[in-house]
């Protein structure tokens, strides 16, 4: 039986609803996500994750892109059965284990992760202006590629929520280190909370083989970091974490631009 949650479609925004009423945002965003950093470094992730749950009234939103960090928190927000909306944003790009993955992950927990897809009509701009792999061709190529098919759905997936989950670890990149376990993000107006922040990736395999928890099926290949199927091969001995990801950019900092600094408006809806 799968788990129902509280989503309408709009046709034009496909924003995702819930019942609860908004949230009073606190007063002091950047002090309250200092407060609950201290409150929660010291606690196991998934204490985190339940304190973290307790102290905000409004929707947190967990974007599981299928990873071994994902495939944790995902197995703990189960666990503990916490109010935590999942969803993962399908790019159509992905690996066909990735949605095997899925689907077996979905089956496990007989839980439902609400899938966000690009726009229709900005993806069929995008292949017609530079092609369906027209991200190889440069780096603004492969970065409007990106926009369409991740960060803009991310944005819509975001909007709204008081708080954001992610996979996200601090040893995985400077962009990475730099966010903290928890803090403000003022671009999209929510606190951004990474329970696995001070996890390494030793610590986190460690945890899913002890839990008999699934995982991508391409990590037994090499494949190390897991994204779309064109822009990810696998890693060699001694490479960077995220060394499989859009191999062909030589100066790239290997985001695809969801856990950028971003600067501009708020993207948060009332
Ligand atoms: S990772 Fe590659 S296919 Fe996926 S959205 Fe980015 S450029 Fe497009």
């Amino acid at each position: 039986m799968f788990d129902q949650t509280l989503i309408t479609e709009d046709a034009e925004s496909s924003l995702l609803v819930s019942s609860a009423a908004p949230a009073a945002e606190p007063k002091d965003p950047h002090g309250f996500a200092a407060a609950q950093a201290v409150a929660l470094t010291p606690l196991a992730p998934p204490e985190r994750l339940r304190a973290l749950r307790q102290a905000l009234d409004g929707r947190i939103v967990f974007t599981h892109g299928f990873g071994i960090e994902g495939q944790l928190i995902f197995h703990w927000i189960c666990e503990h059965d916490l109010d935590v909306e999942v969803v993962t944003l399908d790019t159509g790009r992905l690996f066909p284990e990735t949605y095997a993955l899925w689907a077996e992950t979905e089956r496990r927990y007989g839980r439902r992760i609400h899938a966000i897809y690009p726009n229709q009509l900005a993806l069929e701009a995008l292949v017609a202006r530079q092609g369906v792999d027209g991200f190889y061709d440069s780096k603004e190529k492969r970065e409007a590629c990106c926009s369409v098919r991740k960060v803009r759905p991310l944005d819509r997936a975001l909007a709204g929520a008081q708080a954001w989950i992610t996979g996200a670890r601090a040893d995985q990149t400077e962009v990475r280190k730099d966010a903290g376990l928890i803090g403000y993000d003022e671009s999209r107006g929510l606190l951004k909370f990474n329970p696995l922040f001070d996890w390494t990736r030793e610590a986190v395999l460690a945890a899913v083989e002890a839990d008999g928890i699934p995982f991508n099926a391409l990590h037994a290949r090499g494949f190390v970091s897991i994204g779309c199927a064109p822009c990810t091969r696998a890693s060699a001995a001694g490479e960077s974490e995220r060394s499989g990801r859009w191999w062909w950019e030589q100066d790239g900092h290997r985001e695809c631009g969801l856990h950028l600094p971003r600067s501009g408006a708020r993207v948060r809806t009332a």
